[in-house]
């Protein structure tokens, strides 16, 4: 069984790997200067010019791009190709507000299909798999994304898109599927209903998940290996950069290996954009080397996250993002603290809680406030207020240790949170109401 979707690329020697990114590097610039009159802008603005750059280590004298451009010069500004070489349009999941488009020509959507297959091969995925595609279909890049790699890969495609869980589980049993692909908060949804039918991971043959397009934490990670009695792998992309596949896991589950290849990762300080060492913390920023519609350079991408290049034992020598923490746009300042919500994610999971949960924040009396309403799962429920209190105490001292704030904990019956067939919204900041 073949290891690796492309050997070539995913073992290549650090070296080799820099002169390949430099070249293409180097071609990129000249084409998105050429083409793309808003960054050739930027880049006179900033007093660069294509000549400048030589190799990768001239990327950090290149000006960044940022959501604000991409609104900016929606939404043709930034393309570099005619529209009649593009084959392909697909938008952000507008999570953080207006969404942006991004376009795709074939050979845009050959190489992105091309990463989604290596994340299915890095999962144990191949012509013997059922591949069950449970992430949206249409403008979102979950669906059609994995579903390419699907294909690519060899797979026997199951192109079910998101929702209608009880049916998604008919299908998972009827024509055995072995790989489900959607986000970690409706993997956790299929599980749950997997259970409320009656029916245990025995009865179903998926071996393997692959789970992204929102945070999770590795508690929700083992939560949902648990319920679902499979390995789940995570994977990293967006809209901007192409779509899911940007990075994917392998079989060491500890970060994601990024298609440097295609796409040259930075990790910078977000308040004064310098480029850190590898192993700090920051913001992940990606230049598009290989794309030809939509070709980003050094486009900030607000996720917070650590890289390494750290040897791995699958073999691949391409190199890891951690889990990203969130976007910085994520992480919530309550009196004074900052606060993500993964950091919550993981306590409750810890102390035997559902995934379910919803955190609202607001201000009274000129104090912010913090509420956490959780689900109780079946065997917690009680309907005796003192041991519904002391639970909550419980929690609520927990959750202190960790954010080093008092939360107000709600210990909710079950099932009384809506679920999640996407992403995930968790958090609702009132305090932006009253501003
Ligand atoms: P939007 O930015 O509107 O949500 P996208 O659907 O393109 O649009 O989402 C991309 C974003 O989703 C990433 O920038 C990142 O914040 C988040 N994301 C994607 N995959 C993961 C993952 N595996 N872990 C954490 N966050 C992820
Ligand atoms: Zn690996």
């Amino acid at each position: 069984m073949a290891k690796y979707w492309q050997e070539d690329m995913e073992t290549m020697s650090p070296e080799d790997m820099k002169k390949l990114q430099s070249e293409r590097l180097v071609k990129q610039v000249h084409h998105v200067y050429e083409n793309v009159p808003y960054y050739r802008d930027l880049m006179d603005k900033k007093g660069v010019k294509p000549e400048d750059i030589r190799s990768v280590d001239d990327l950090h004298k290149l000006p960044f791009l940022s959501k604000a451009d991409l609104r900016e010069a929606y939404p043709f500004g930034l393309l570099a190709k005619p529209l009649s070489d593009c084959v392909r349009i697909h938008s952000t999941s507008g999570t953080t507000g207006k969404r942006v488009v991004a376009f795709y020509t074939q050979h845009d959507v050959d190489l992105w299909e091309d990463c989604c297959a290596r994340a299915i091969t890095a999962a144990g995925g191949n012509e013997d798999d059922v591949c069950q595609i449970a992430y949206g279909y249409g403008l979102f890049t979950g669906g059609m994304g994995l579903h390419g790699g699907s294909h690519k890969a060899g797979c026997l495609t199951l192109p079910m898109s998101s929702g209608n869980t009880e049916r998604q589980i008919q299908f998972m049993r009827d024509l055995g599927a072995t790989i489900l692909c959607c986000t970690p908060s409706y993997a956790a949804y299929i599980g749950e209903t997997l259970h409320d039918m009656g029916l245990t991971p025995d009865d179903i043959k998926l071996k393997a998940g692959i789970f992204g397009a929102e945070p999770w934490t590795e508690e929700m990670r083992r939560s949902i290996e648990k319920s679902l009695g499979i390995k789940a792998y995570d994977i990293f992309g967006l809209t901007e950069i192409s779509g899911p596949g940007v990075a994917f896991e392998c079989e060491e589950q500890s970060g994601m290996h990024i298609n440097e290849d295609h796409f040259i990762p930075e990790i910078i300080d977000p308040e004064t954009g310098e480029v850190l060492p590898e192993g700090s913390v920051g913001e992940l920023v990606f230049t598009s080397i290989t794309k030809e519609a939509f070709p980003l350079l050094r486009y900030r991408t607000r996720d917070l996250c650590v890289l390494s290049r750290k040897k791995c034992s699958c073999g691949r020598t391409l190199i890891k993002m951690a889990k990203p923490m969130g976007r910085s746009d994520d992480m919530m300042i309550i009196r004074g603290v900052n606060v993500f919500p993964s950091q919550i994610e993981t306590v409750l999971i810890e102390q035997g809680y559902s995934p379910n949960y919803l955190i609202e924040v607001d201000r009274k009396n000129n104090t912010d406030t913090l509420d956490i309403s959780v689900e109780m799962n079946p065997d917690q429920f009680s309907d005796k207020m003192k041991d519904v209190q002391d639970k909550e105490k419980a929690l609520a001292g927990a959750i202190k240790t960790m954010l080093g704030i008092n939360p107000k904990v709600h210990l909710v019956s079950p099932k009384s949170i809506a679920r999640s067939e996407g992403k995930a919204v968790r958090v609702i900041d009132r305090r932006k109401l009253h501003d």
